[in-house]
């Protein structure tokens, strides 16, 4: 067992080479529409599986919640005039046994499924003993251990050929994403499992076909497997997702566009400039920790010091001056407003708690 679940690599299951390209409509509409959309999408030679929404699992009531089961047989005919293995979601036993029954490749489970360990239970119950590769979408809400829950409770079950789907997360403010990436998700699930797979729907992240191309190129730079985009032979006419789903020839033009890199390269000089480089981030580091290690010092004196004089810990006056004068030096020396920002507010926290316990603590008797 690795890291807690046991895994084949995507590229085993698709007999493919990363990075792993899933594509097909938003939903099965018609019989005539998902088996046009698949073999222009067979006929681009850049797409490893074909997808499409059976059952849709919409957020607001009267919209178009997919063919059900008739639409199965419309993938599988897809699945028999391109030879591309098919995908559909989904969200309880029902379905997992309807797409068995009809022969579906690879299932995945839906961000509004994962986030319910009763469902993603009921689907792995109904895996037992079937292992067929499944997909995992990240939930809704950006809570790492619920993704890594649904994965865990499907690999109980037997699956080894197990992948995750970066999707998103949904937000109250609305920024220029219908999904905000927060990369910081996948990254954190890539390093907690390193073998598995993680592929990049920048479809529903970005929820507008123009961005498709720049979050894709993000994605392969940020070491994911695969990516799984919408598509479709009519997109505007779409009865689900219609604004973010390519035509074939888009998705092909999309697919050429990216720049695969290597994650490692065995050039010596690639090799040596990199461990210089790679020395000099070192040095840095120690300079920078022991640094923080000598101002939380001083931030100890400081709240020993309000502590004999009777003074709060906060003084927003002095924080604002920090930040303001930080922010200008850090800009002026070419760093991101941002990310100053971000890291004299972890400062600040933890020079806060540094003086609290200062504060808090029992005078010594003697
Ligand atoms: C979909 O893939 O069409 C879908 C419904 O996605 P999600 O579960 O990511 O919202
Ligand atoms: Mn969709």
């Amino acid at each position: 067992m690795k890291k807690g679940l046991e895994l084949e690599s995507i590229n085993s299951w698709l007999h493919t080479k990363r990075p792993i390209i899933i594509s097909g409509p938003c939903s099965a509409e018609t019989e005539e529409q998902m088996v046009a959309t698949a073999k222009q999408i067979a006929a681009t030679n850049r797409v490893h599986a074909i997808r499409a929404g059976i059952w849709k699992p919409r957020t607001r009531p009267g919209q178009y919640e997919g063919a059900g089961e008739e639409g199965l047989k419309w993938l599988i005919q897809a699945k028999k005039e391109t030879g591309l293995p098919v995908t559909t979601e989904v969200a309880n036993a029902a379905h997992v046994e309807a797409c068995l029954k009809a022969g579906v490749d690879i299932l995945w489970v839906g961000a509004r499924t994962t986030v319910n360990p009763f469902s993603v239970q009921e689907i792995a119950d109904a895996l037992k003993g079937v292992n067929i590769p499944v997909m995992v979408k990240n939930p809704v809400n950006p809570d790492l251990e619920l993704w890594i829950g649904a994965l865990e409770r499907l690999s109980k079950a037997g699956i080894t050929k197990l992948a995750a789907i970066h999707r998103g997360f949904s937000s109250f403010e609305k920024g220029p994403f219908r999904n905000a990436p927060m990369w910081d998700m996948s990254i954190e699930l890539k390093t907690r499992f390193p073998d598995l797979d993680i592929i990049c729907d920048p479809s529903h992240i970005s929820g507008n076909r123009e961005l498709i191309a720049m979050i894709s190129q993000k994605a392969l730079d940020l070491d994911m497997d695969g990516l799984m985009i919408e598509s479709h032979i009519n997109p505007d006419a779409a009865w689900s997702d219609a604004k973010q789903q390519v035509t074939p020839a888009a998705l092909a033009k999309i697919i050429d566009g990216l720049v695969v890199r290597q994650v490692s390269s065995e050039s010596k000089t690639f090799k040596d400039t990199l461990s210089v480089l790679r020395d000099q981030i070192d040095h840095l580091d120690d300079e920078i920790m022991q640094k923080l290690a000598a101002r939380m010092k001083i931030s100890e004196k400081i709240g020993q010091y309000k502590k004999e004089n009777n003074v709060t810990i906060l003084q927003v006056g002095r924080w604002e001056e920090i930040v303001q004068t930080r922010v200008a030096l850090g800009k002026a020396m070419g760093l991101d407003e941002g990310f100053t920002r971000d890291v004299l507010r972890l400062v600040h926290h933890e020079s806060i708690q540094v003086q609290t316990k200062v504060m808090n603590k029992a005078e010594e008797r003697v």
